[in-house]
């Protein structure tokens, strides 16, 4: 067991505060790292504060979780004592069912295990997440992160990144794409930075008109603020795929109007409520509501392999431990340029 210093909410609501714990002794194949950055994800804010229903306390969140190998178990041959290893949302799966097996681990058909706010496998271990400095992995489920980037700006890749790649990758984004991303935040500016690398037209719909120099600097080509009741009406029918990465509740409806004939919207952000759908504009062009969650372990080492060689990483704002409420708070207010990630000595 190894003693660990990180930052836990312990209760629904509650603001995080310092918290110890022991990690788990290494297994044969288990990897232990020391934690250099986490980022700081809305889904940790949305489960701290039960906004997807009854959570697990004292909670330990963060699963974009970057680090340096300190130990390896006995059996672990990807990976050497000093290497740069990354953590996302999940910690482990079924391995077996054919999801699993075809490398789409976050669809595991028995559930994934995830990083926190659950439990270890098999197991009445609490999984504690990456606001801490010291993780334990099985070697299975890190990936490596290229040298040449910056590692602060990798940790949001390992669940903000590979989020908005695996869609972009599933509806074939491409040079003559028209892609538009709803909301400006951690998720929605990497979806900008992909698409755009890719060779798509790339469109952001934010409700914060002061970012438009930044997505534009991202890769952006137009910036469409979603303010009144017309904003939607010039760009009927214009997009073949809207990334919806908004974490709030919202009227689809306008944004649906905006796909083109079998266009697509994939849902991305998880806000508490359902969402209404307006049938008519379902039917008018054939269109298609989807839904996409992060990505799998083969998907999330090809979209780090695929940054390191476009030298891409997330805009972030680094943070001490101290700072993680008042991150908290900024997230939600929309006030995030684009990703907050803690500095892991800092615990
Ligand atoms: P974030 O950094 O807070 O960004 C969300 C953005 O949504 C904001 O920056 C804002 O962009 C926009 N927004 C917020 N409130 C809004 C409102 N009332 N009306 C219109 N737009 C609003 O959050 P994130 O970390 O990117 O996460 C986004 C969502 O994705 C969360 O719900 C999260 O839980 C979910 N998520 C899903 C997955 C998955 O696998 N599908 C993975 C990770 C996270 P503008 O200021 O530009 O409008
Ligand atoms: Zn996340
Ligand atoms: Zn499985």
């Amino acid at each position: 067991m190894t003693k660990t210093r990180g930052y836990a909410a312990l209760a629904a609501r509650a603001e995080l505060a310092p918290f110890e714990f022991e990690r788990r002794a290494l297994r044969d194949t288990d990897i232990g790292f020391r934690i250099d950055f986490a980022g700081i994800c809305h889904s940790d804010i949305h489960q701290v504060r039960e906004e997807w229903g009854s959570a697990l306390f004292p909670m330990v969140p963060g699963h974009e979780i970057v680090g340096t190998v300190t130990s390896i178990g006995s059996k672990v041959t990807s990976f050497k004592v000093g290497d740069s290893i990354g953590v996302g949302v999940f910690i482990d799966s079924c391995r077996e069912c054919t999801n699993c097996l075809n490398g789409l681990q976050q669809y595991c058909l028995e559930g994934m295990t995830g990083t926190y706010n659950g439990y270890e496998r098999n197991s009445q271990n609490v999984a504690f997440g990456g606001y801490s400095n010291y993780f334990v992995i099985e070697e299975g489920y890190a990936v490596k992160v290229p040298s040449n980037l910056d590692p602060a700006g990798v940790a949001p890749l390992l669940c903000a990144g590979i989020t908005l790649y695996s869609p972009i990758k599933h509806w074939k984004v491409g040079p003559t794409s028209k892609v538009a991303v709803m909301g400006l935040g951690g998720l929605g500016h990497m979806g900008v930075k992909f698409a755009a690398a890719l060779g798509a037209e790339v469109t952001v719909f934010s409700h914060s008109a002061h970012k438009e120099a930044d997505a534009k600097a991202m890769g952006a080509a137009h910036f469409i603020v979603t303010k009144g009741d017309d904003w939607h009406k010039p760009l009927r029918k214009k997009f073949d795929l809207i990334l919806n990465t908004v974490s709030a509740d919202l009227d689809l409806d306008p944004y649906l109007s905006t796909l083109a004939t079998d266009g697509t919207l994939v849902i991305i952000g998880l806000p508490g409520k359902p969402y209404a759908i307006n049938a008519g504009t379902m039917l008018d062009g054939r269109r298609s509501i989807a839904g996409s969650m992060i990505g799998g372990m083969p998907e999330l080492q090809e979209m780090l392999n695929f940054c390191g060689a476009k030298s891409i990483v997330s805009d972030v704002e680094v943070i001490k431990a101290d700072y993680i409420n008042q991150a908290y708070e900024r997230t939600v207010a929309s006030d995030v340029k684009y990703r907050f990630v803690i500095d892991a000595s800092s615990f």
